[in-house]
């Protein structure tokens, strides 16, 4: 596994950062769905922050869903992040296809149109944590910074993106997220927003060869940029017949009853990796019990 994702530090605690490496993720993502690019890319980039923001959670058991509902083609994104690196996502529309954008990149903003976003944070609590914002200009990065300012009052830089080869492949996949604790003096806000306008663009990064490392020294050099640890990323869905026949079970009784006189039994796909899972007529018989 060659994604991995770092956890850092600066400006004496002020600022704690993240940044990820995760082209095998999305690449996975991709081929499992069989995303066009500019699904692809909006997929990446939700895999790639929820990623981060799964890191950001204390517990062992933590999970955490960002959900995207929305009225472009794109319809819809959902990503599940745990807190040790562990995430996988899929997109309610996986092919849509749209001219560039006037900058000459994938139209992520208008795949996904006007739209809510969701962030859902099962911590073992009795409720669930819920924050939800209208996406701002549905490109993610930015809806995620909007996300982090109303809804937990942090304030952060959060930058992510995605490149896909000609052949639809993923090329590069990265992002970070930049964080300012309370009581940041106000000369640390000030030059961080000021480096945070002078940088590159995410995939310049990648495609320079940088490592989530030395983007985090990109933008933090001079803040005394504290490395705390990295972990292993990746695409990983925890599927199973038995998870998948729940499904089943939701099925009503003369439905399940028009599968088994049909005969020829069903396939059930896990909503998260596509894996398709078979249930023969006596499976479905015994499950009808
Ligand atoms: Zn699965």
């Amino acid at each position: 596994m060659n994604d991995y994702i770092v956890r850092a530090t600066a400006a004496d605690g002020h600022i704690r950062a993240f940044a990820i490496t995760s082209r095998d993720t999305v690449e996975e993502a991709r081929q499992d769905h069989g995303t066009s690019p500019v699904i692809t890319a909006a997929l990446g980039r939700l895999l790639s922050g929820a990623a981060m923001m799964g890191a950001m959670m204390k517990g062992e058991k933590d999970l955490l869903t960002v959900q995207v509902q929305c009225s472009g083609p794109a319809q819809g994104l959902t990503v599940t992040a745990d807190a040790n690196g562990h995430v996988k996502g899929f997109p309610r529309v996986p092919v849509v296809d749209l001219p560039l954008n006037e900058q000459g990149k994938l139209d992520v903003g208008g795949a996904l149109g006007l739209g809510v976003l969701s962030v859902i944070k099962d911590m073992g609590l009795k409720e669930p944590y819920v924050g939800q914002i209208a996406l701002q200009t549905g490109e993610i990065a930015e809806d995620l910074t909007y996300y982090f300012a109303t809804s937990e009052q942090v304030p952060s830089a959060v930058g992510l993106g995605v490149l896909v080869n000609p052949d639809g492949s993923v090329r590069q996949a990265g992002g970070f997220i930049i964080q300012l604790m309370p009581f940041t003096p106000d000369e640390v806000v000030d030059a961080l927003e000021k480096k945070i306008t002078e940088i590159a663009s995410v995939t310049e990064m990648l495609e320079a060869g940088k490592t989530p490392e030395r983007i985090l020294e990109e933008i933090l050099d001079g803040f005394g940029l504290e490395i705390n640890d990295t972990m292993e990323a990746g695409f990983c869905c925890d599927c199973s017949k038995e998870r998948v026949s729940r499904a089943i079970a939701t099925l009503s009784r003369k439905d399940l009853n028009d599968i088994i006189n049909d005969g020829e039994g069903i396939e059930v796909k896990c909503q998260f990796c596509n894996k398709a899972y078979h249930f023969d007529i006596d499976e479905l018989k015994e499950m009808r019990k």
